[in-house]
């Protein structure tokens, strides 16, 4: 790998590097036994011990209560949209959700295909540029759950504080945050994820989820939507994606190997702060407008001062090999997303290069 290069995509986003390296040295020839990963029988022994490894250190890691199930599914987040309400509503009809930016927006009107959606509270009165209080949440008390977007991987804004609902079950999609920092899972009913940032590579999607709402999806629904079916069978029911659960494995052992949710916890800090800092000291020729609390420690948008500076400044960033910096479409601007893998050098570098350019264009 050229080691000029950081790529600051939202997702798929950078893998670290010991892992793709790992990775590479086992693809053709896993343990001597003459056949990568891919080919292995989803069934067979070697695999099944590659997965229950696998959930193993992610317990270890996010101290996983016994009382919670491991899922390893397919189908993005975009499926956990519906397949949370298909499974969640446990006779209510009602379900509450947190609006924060376009993925709760997205999650919130394919809940609307199978349950009365109550926004319990809502941003676009600030420009989506903070997390409502919850003291100004409305949750009524015959909802089925509460719906957050622990981190809105587009908006760039991240939950300071975890809901606290009583018996309430808290759901989080925590595709652009999860295994970031620390997480007290017992405060949650669900938590999903895709698994192309913080996780391994898109095609595997993470549910952990409390015991007892698992069982409810009602008659008609659809045996791979329900899951009790993929806890009953751990998450083998069908073909499950065997190399992404292999890769996601090894990226558990890399953060246990690390020191864990703690240590990545504090490069974290370091990495946005060093970030954040580049560009409210940068004298207004970058802006990130999100209130200081909720700013992302993953996904860091800005802007120029002048737009007509975009390009200029992507294709430099691009040259020196600072990858994946547009901002998403809708937003427009800049965006540098600064998972896990992403190592503190390549933040220095990036704010050294914003730096250069903000003198050279400034
Ligand atoms: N939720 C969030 C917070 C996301 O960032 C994304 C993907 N960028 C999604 C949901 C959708 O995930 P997927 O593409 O895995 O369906």
């Amino acid at each position: 790998m050229n080691h000029t290069v950081y790529n600051f995509g939202a997702g798929p986003a950078m893998l670290p590097h010991a892992v793709l390296e790992q990775v590479q040295a086992e693809l053709l020839d896993w343990h001597g036994r003459g056949i990568s990963v891919m080919e292995m029988s989803h069934r067979g022994a070697d695999y099944m011990r590659i997965v229950a490894e696998a959930e193993q250190d992610l317990r270890d890691l996010l101290q996983i209560p016994g009382n919670y199930k491991v899922l390893f599914l397919q189908g993005g987040a975009t499926l956990q949209f519906a397949m949370v309400p298909m499974n969640l509503l446990r006779g209510h009809t009602r379900a509450s959700y947190v609006q924060t930016g376009v993925w709760s927006e997205k999650a919130i009107a394919e809940a609307g295909r199978f349950a009365t959606v109550e926004v319990a509270a809502s941003n676009t009165d600030r420009q989506a540029r903070v997390v409502p209080r919850q003291s100004e949440w409305r949750v009524s008390a015959d909802t089925a759950y509460v719906h957050i977007t622990g981190n809105e991987t587009i908006g760039g804004l991240e939950f300071d504080f975890v809901p606290e609902l009583g018996g309430i079950p808290l759901v989080s999609d925590a595709s652009s945050h999860i295994l970031s920092k620390p997480m007290d899972v017992s405060r949650f009913g669900l938590i999903y994820a895709g698994a192309q940032k913080n996780i391994g590579p898109a095609g595997l999607t993470l549910v952990i989820v409390r015991e007892d709402l698992v069982g409810h999806a009602p008659a008609g629904t659809a045996t791979m939507l329900d899951y009790a079916v993929h806890a009953q069978e751990g998450s083998m029911h069908n073909t499950p994606p065997t190399f992404a659960i292999y890769v996601a494995g090894l990226v558990f052992k890399w953060l246990n190997g690390l020191g864990g949710l703690d240590k990545i916890a504090e490069i974290n800090a370091r990495k946005a702060a060093c970030l954040y800092a580049g560009i409210d000291d940068s004298g207004g020729f970058y802006t990130n407008a999100i209130e200081h609390r909720n700013r992302s420690r993953m996904n860091v948008p800005f802007t120029l001062h002048d737009a007509a500076l975009d390009k200029a400044f992507l294709s430099a960033a691009d040259t020196q090999g600072f990858l994946q910096l547009k901002g998403h479409r809708l937003l427009g601007g800049m965006r540098a997303s600064i998972y896990n893998a992403m190592p503190e050098a390549g933040v220095r570098a990036l704010v050294e290069f914003m730096r250069d350019f903000a003198r050279r264009w400034g």
